[in-house]
């Protein structure tokens, strides 16, 4: 048994219930501090293969596939008729050949409730945290203590775990300096009934005139987001609706991708991302899933990092490593993650995969092609992050692998 047995977990996300269901799984007492209140809807619709297993294990992919959209691959629109297109059962037989587009409600619920099955408490609260004077711990408010006594074998949490997602809260409590990406984009959210799609399952990311935007089928609907610059956001108006719609209505590649399409949801806007927090564990606590950092939804990275984080703590607590351990992987993964999303944003991924396209067509070249993809698609089934193999290649293809192609016919202005 780990040193570590009774937990204190803030957060309700996918994040905090796969641990949850880990350690519960293991004999550790854990309590889920959650807010009820929760946004209309919820961004992270979109799944990589690479969840596939992670559900298998905690036994509830049966349960997700129900409410879901089949997911069998990814595409990326261009120049409005140029279209790269990635199924994932082309990608190397070791890697999931599915995945799911999820509304994160039900998603939420069904991660959850498998951790309560598992034995985790809940404790519907908003834990207020404090610094113990002179050291690096933290603690909880007594009132939340007080809801967990009788479930701990002890009266304090071992460790406090932050999965409270992007409210960072013990980063904004001890004011933890965070690594920033180059990009200053905000995000508009919102479900729209209909849009044109070029499969009824594949996560779309299309070029627009400022930025892109994601659309993801979803069961009945589809969500469909935009990331912009800052800058070009307030120009479409002051509150998140107005924004929305006016994108919707004005920008030239949607007037040709969603020219029907309604908004069925309020609208949310999120910037401030592309960021990771310099300190991911000290003392008594550990920042886990989105508290900790998150790089971009351009390939729809976020619930793979939160779930694969999830794990690999898990893991340091059950084998009682120290948390630095933990600390050095997650942030391994996340820049490596932060590296593919700028060569998606300079436009030197696509111009390497376009070059590989062009290439004449004869044996050694087909050999070579189908060898470099087998890499190259890892990016879009989550793999590629966490195989370094593959991310050199990739670096090599970005540097020297363009010929005297131009990446800014692909970069996202
Ligand atoms: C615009 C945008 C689009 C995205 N699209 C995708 C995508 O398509 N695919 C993908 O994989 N990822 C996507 N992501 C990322 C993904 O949403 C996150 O990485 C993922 O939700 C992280 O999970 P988590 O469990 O760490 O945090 P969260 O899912 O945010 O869960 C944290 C929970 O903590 C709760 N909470 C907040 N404050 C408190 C408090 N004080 N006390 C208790 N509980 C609290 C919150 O209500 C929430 O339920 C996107 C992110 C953004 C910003």
């Amino acid at each position: 048994m780990s040193a570590k047995k009774n937990i204190a977990i803030l957060g309700a996300g996918p994040a905090s219930s796969t641990l949850a269901i880990r350690l519960c799984n293991e004999g550790c007492k854990v309590v889920i501090f959650a807010t009820p209140e929760q946004a209309p809807i919820l961004v992270g619709e979109s799944l990589v293969p690479m969840i596939i297993p992670m559900l298998q294990d905690l036994g509830v992919e049966q349960e997700v596939a129900e409410y879901s959209v089949y997911k069998p691959g990814a595409c990326f629109t261009y120049n409005a008729d140029e279209v790269f297109e990635f199924r994932f059962s082309e990608t190397p037989s070791d890697l999931p050949s599915y995945a799911y587009n999820v509304p994160r409600d039900k998603f939420n619920a069904t991660l959850l409730n498998a951790a309560l099955r598992a034995g985790a408490k809940l404790v519907n609260r908003k834990v207020i945290l404090s610094q113990v004077a002179d050291s690096e711990d933290l603690k909880l408010d007594d009132d939340s203590l007080q809801a967990a006594i009788g479930y701990w074998d002890k009266s304090e949490p071992d460790l406090i775990v932050d999965a409270a997602g992007r409210a960072n809260l013990i980063g904004r409590l001890l004011a933890v300096p965070m690594q920033k990406g180059p990009r200053q984009d905000v995000a508009l959210f919102a479900h729209v009934d209909q849009t044109e799609l070029v499969d009824s399952g594949y996560v779309h990311n299309d070029r627009i005139d400022h930025g892109w935007c994601w659309r993801i089928p979803l069961q009945g609907k589809v969500s469909l987001g935009f990331v912009v610059p800052e800058s070009y956001a307030q120009e479409q108006g002051s509150t998140p609706e107005e924004q929305y719609d006016n994108l919707l209505k004005n920008d030239s590649v949607l007037q040709a991708l969603a020219p029907n399409a309604q908004r069925v949801t309020p609208a949310l806007r999120f910037n401030n991302y592309q960021s990771i927090s310099e300190r991911l564990c000290a003392g008594n606590w550990v920042m886990l899933g989105d508290s900790g950092g998150f790089v971009d939804p351009v390939f729809s990275s976020g619930m793979l990092i939160a779930m694969d984080s999830a794990n690999k703590l898990a893991d340091t607590i059950l084998q009682d490593k120290p948390l630095s351990d933990y600390e050095v992987a997650i942030k391994l993964h996340l820049n490596s993650w932060f590296e593919i999303v700028d060569y998606f944003y300079n436009g030197r991924l696509m111009s390497s995969i376009k070059v590989g396209m062009m290439m004449p067509d004869n044996a050694i070249n087909r050999f070579i092609y189908r060898w470099v993809s087998s890499h190259v698609s890892r990016i879009f089934s989550g793999a590629a992050a966490s195989n370094p193999f593959s991310l050199k290649l990739l670096r090599f293809l970005v540097k020297y692998g363009l010929k005297d192609r131009n990446p800014d016919d692909y970069k996202i202005n």
